[in-house]
């Protein structure tokens, strides 16, 4: 019996929106959503950069003395390249989060990939004269033939988050925010925060909040005995070789893995 338009659609939503999002948000699989078990944290700002905000977030990661990563948008890249310049110089990690804020589900892969993400790394690469390697979906959300293209996977790290607390809302206050996300940090935690909030959903002066929140986080962490890593230091073999991480756990696991 041949389907019906209706169904044809149902079947379209459940294979191309839904089967992804179970596969990467609710399984966590193909997707990075947290570093080991170690006391180690990764902080990553979404939606930038943004002029008023993400400068006052990098005086305030250069006092911390931590580095982060940013999920930036190719379109605000190509706006503000000398907030990218001093990210990288800075020595933060770069990432991408689209050329605009669209949700992978109402573009082909073959779109997502070349106009969104391609176009994203080309213009990071000439501002800072390095390809990102990390890819974080607007929303984390993908589509079918993003988690099937497996060329685009080898390229791209696919990074979520497993600490996120709203703070996109004005309604999250500093203190909220400060709670919400010493609650939740737990080692190895990938925390998802914004430092723009000009995106659907978002309120724009949220980010003065969040900014106001964590500069007492990132106190209390590092108190806590934390370090506060880049995705790809939290991730990279290689990069975890080269970098000091007094942790048992890690210590134990590298001399497994040792020749
Ligand atoms: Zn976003």
């Amino acid at each position: 019996m041949l389907l019906t338009a209706l169904q044809l659609v149902v079947l379209f939503i459940v294979l191309y929106m839904l089967a992804p999002f179970m596969i990467t948000r609710i399984c966590g699989l193909v997707v990075v959503r947290r570093g080991k078990a170690a006391r180690q944290v990764a902080f990553t700002f979404d939606d930038g950069p943004n002029p008023t905000y993400t400068p006052r977030l990098l005086d305030l990661l250069q006092a911390h003395d931590v580095k982060a990563t940013f999920f930036v948008l190719g379109s605000q890249a190509e706006k503000y390249p000398e907030i990218i310049k001093r990210m990288h110089q800075e020595g933060h990690q770069i990432g991408i989060h689209n050329y605009s804020h669209t949700a992978n589900w109402v573009m082909t892969p073959g779109v997502v990939r070349q106009e969104q993400v391609e176009r994203t790394a080309d213009i990071v690469q000439q501002i800072t004269g390095e390809r990102p390697t990390s890819y974080r979906p607007p929303w984390g959300i993908m589509n079918l033939g993003d988690l099937f293209n497996f060329g685009f996977r080898k390229s791209y790290r696919i990074v979520l988050w497993s600490v996120m607390v709203r703070d996109w809302k004005r309604s999250t206050t500093a203190e909220r925010l400060r709670h919400r996300l010493l609650r939740k940090i737990k080692p190895g935690s990938i925390v998802l925060l914004h430092d723009c909030g000009e995106t659907l959903g978002a309120d724009e002066d949220a980010p003065q909040q969040m900014l106001e929140g964590l500069q007492d986080v990132l106190e209390e962490v590092r108190l806590k005995g934390y370090k506060c890593l880049r995705i790809d230091e939290m991730t990279d073999k290689e990069r975890e070789k080269n970098y000091q991480i007094d942790t048992a756990i890690v210590k134990k696991q590298y001399k497994s893995t040792m020749p």
